[in-house]
């Protein structure tokens, strides 16, 4: 037990004074506690043992056994028995730091955070981002607990062997016809009395029975605009963190680190650095990089880091360069660095999050052909993204001669 009533966010105290005297022996001890977070406890006690009689009778008279005792105690384990937050929803910060503390916060959840959504763990909602973990906290009392005996959960973000490019390339084969590239949507507006839609490009005009939006939240909220601006203002509310990654390759040779079985890291925020994470894609995706070549990819931006995103592009990733040479002992210069970015499209489900998306649907719902998708509605990663796709085919259930927009 931690000392002090002090809770989560909380820094309490308590002191004590202890005096006994008898006619053989005095004690006197007094000491105080410091309570932090309900996580960490300091504290400090003086006792002094007076022999009395017994220190006389042992030959030692005027004996005193004086000490001093300092402690520090860390809870660890605490999560085994807290009871589970009765909060309708709450910040994936306030969760993990109040079951496990901060420093499994900003040692291990933020980075890995960071690392999946880019995103800062005090804003995400955890009943939007991460329902199991709530799940396992009512079911088993305890995360510890619970990732001891559920199953393990499918991964977030998911690839192919070649890379996410695979799906489209397969994508490009089977509708290539009917896709229209370099073709921005720059407004949309619904035909009188439900008739469909029509679907504007820079000078060009389509129209259609039903419409599937499915543009990153601020570009959605952009045309939603044009014919409802309520539903326009909830999506565009959305949070979206922007990042960038820079795809760089090396002689194995320069790569003074030796690391044997290690896809890449995660860096914490206190760090200080401009990158986020770094994967080893060499060793991640082997038959992507020729024999005796590094292929890295550092990540940058996201929560915390997105102020060093505003440097232009040869700046960015210069800084990056040199940033990362200290903690993969690299020697000279890549033998090719590219920089993508990807601005405003990593949404941040924060709290209410479902509550604003429950609100658009049923606001889309009045609208008849209309339908939004996107990984800022339920879902980031790509396996989300597909399932609700397939949702929306099977909602519509009939094969539609595809607009060209
Ligand atoms: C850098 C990065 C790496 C990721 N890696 C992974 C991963 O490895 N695994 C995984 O599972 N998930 C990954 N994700 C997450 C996942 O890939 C994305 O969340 C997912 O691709 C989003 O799909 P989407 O259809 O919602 O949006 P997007 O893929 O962004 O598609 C939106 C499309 O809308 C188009 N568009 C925008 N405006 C207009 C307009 N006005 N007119 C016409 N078209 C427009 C854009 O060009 C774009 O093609 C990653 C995300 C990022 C940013």
């Amino acid at each position: 037990m931690i000392g002090s009533n002090a809770t989560e966010g909380e820094i309490g105290g308590s002191a004590y004074a202890t005096r006994v005297n008898t006619k053989d022996y005095g004690l006197n001890v007094h000491g105080a506690a410091l309570g932090i977070h309900d996580r960490v406890e300091l504290s400090i006690a003086q006792q002094d043992f007076n022999t009395r009689a017994t220190g006389t009778a042992l030959g030692l008279p005027g004996l005193h056994l004086k000490q001093t005792v300092v402690g520090a105690k860390v809870r660890v384990l605490g999560d085994l028995f807290l009871p589970a937050s009765r909060a309708e929803d709450q910040t994936l910060a306030q969760f993990v730091a109040r079951r496990m503390g901060r420093e499994v916060l900003e040692r291990l959840a933020q980075p890995l955070i960071a690392g999946i959504y880019a995103a800062d763990p005090e804003y995400l909602s955890l009943a939007a981002t991460m329902p199991h973990l709530l799940h396992m906290e009512r079911t088993y009392g305890s995360l510890l607990r619970g990732f001891w005996k559920s199953h393990a959960q499918a991964p977030v973000m998911a690839s192919l062997p070649q890379g996410l490019g695979q799906l489209i390339a397969v994508l490009e084969r089977q509708v290539a016809a009917h896709v229209q590239l370099s073709t921005p949507v720059t407004a949309v507006a619904p035909l009188p009395a439900g008739a469909g839609w029509i679907v504007n490009s820079n000078g060009q005009s389509w129209q259609c029975r039903r419409l599937v939006l499915t543009t990153p939240a601020q570009h959605c909220a952009t045309l939603l605009r044009c014919f409802d601006e309520p539903t326009a203002q909830l999506v565009g509310g959305i949070h979206c963190r922007s990042v960038a990654i820079v795809n760089q390759f090396y002689f194995a040779e320069q790569l003074g680190l030796n690391l044997p079985r290690c896809q890449g890291f995660l860096v914490p925020l206190p760090e200080g650095t401009s990158f986020s994470a770094i994967s080893l894609a060499h060793k991640k995706w082997p038959d992507r990089t020729s024999p005796g070549f590094v292929n890295l990819r550092v990540h940058l931006g996201g929560a915390g880091r997105e102020d060093f995103l505003e440097q232009e592009d040869e700046t960015l990733v210069s800084r990056a360069t040199e940033e990362i040479k200290p903690w993969l002992g690299i020697q000279g210069e890549p033998l090719k660095s590219t920089l993508t970015r990807h601005t405003q499209r990593l949404p941040e489900y924060r709290l209410g999050h479902k509550a604003r998306i429950q609100q658009i649907m049923e606001n889309v719902n009045h609208w008849p052909g209309l339908q939004l998708t996107g990984n800022w509605l339920s879902g980031v990663g790509i396996g989300e993204c597909i399932s609700r796709a397939d949702a929306l085919s099977k909602h519509w259930n009939n094969r539609e001669v595809l607009c060209k927009a």
